[in-house]
């Protein structure tokens, strides 16, 4: 693929996929570390995305430090970290009721906004939903009274599943879901990919153009759509979720990424 050796030449910001590019669970992809070295050795610019809310951005630096691969938390965008973005910009006095894990509260408590519990939920005016991976009828209990109370209803992202060593478990849509069915609101922002907003916010913070950027990531229907999106050059990796077989399906909905490697290491060239 001589054509794709010249973009990689070309191209100065790679906004990367974690999981299911860098790694599944807990265990790293090969070539994965090397190819990030070799990368920013050439002078590019990495900036690392999730649509995963579970961890903070200080979080993530260190798993990926313990995969070999360095990483500044300025470098990591997650999509909970985008969610108090946005509600800090919006509505600095925003009372938050959040579904989610300690990951996501953190991430609203470093931004200044004010959480309230399960006793007060009454009071909340947004509901944050993302991952919980111990959710409960109480946590659901509150987010439902605090949606009937007309608060907004937000969510982090929406996926149906994410991969691990061992298969695919249940993502962030299954938390909205269970809400959706018993407050019969839909939320009126999702930041995650299929979103373009997590490579905007990329290509702002970097002061980059769309064409001089490339999302490598490994699903269609998330990270190749927001990539088309937000009009950067989109690159599927085939070591996490989406397999050959999507690509032909993909493409009768003209979803067509522009390059499909294996894994994230073939982007080295000599
Ligand atoms: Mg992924």
């Amino acid at each position: 693929m001589r054509e794709l050796t010249q973009v990689v030449d070309r191209i100065s910001v790679f906004i990367l996929d974690m999981d299911g590019v860098l790694y599944l669970g807990k265990t790293p992809i090969k070539g994965a570390a090397e190819t990030i070295r070799w990368l920013r050795k050439r002078g590019k610019r990495i900036v690392f995305t999730t649509n995963s809310s579970a961890e903070t951005r200080r979080a993530q630096a260190r798993k990926l430090a313990r995969m070999g691969i360095a990483a500044r938390e300025s470098e990591i965008i997650t999509s909970g970290f985008v969610a108090a973005l946005y509600l800090r910009k919006r509505s600095p006095r925003a009372k938050v009721y959040i579904v989610g894990e300690k990951g996501l509260r953190l991430e609203f408590e470093r931004a200044g906004l004010k959480l309230v519990p399960y006793e007060r939920a009454e009071e909340a005016t947004h509901v944050v939903v993302g991952i919980d991976r111990k959710v409960n009828n109480k946590k659901l209990t509150g987010a439902l009274r605090a949606l009937l109370g007309g608060a907004k209803f937000i969510a982090t992202n929406a996926d149906a599943t994410y991969p691990t060593e061992d298969g695919l478990l249940p993502g962030a849509g299954t938390m909205i879901g269970a809400l959706e069915g018993c407050s019969g609101k839909k939320p009126s922002v999702v930041f995650g990919k299929p979103s373009p907003r997590m490579i905007k916010i990329a290509l702002g913070i970097l002061h980059s153009k769309p064409s001089k950027a490339a999302i490598v990531g490994d699903r269609l229907d998330t990270d190749i759509i927001a990539g088309k999106l937000a009009g950067v050059t989109t690159i599927l990796v085939l070591s996490g979720v989406s397999t050959r077989q999507d690509i032909v399906k993909f493409r009768r909905m003209k979803i067509i990424p522009d390059f499909v490697i294996d894994g994230i290491k073939d982007l080295v060239h000599r």
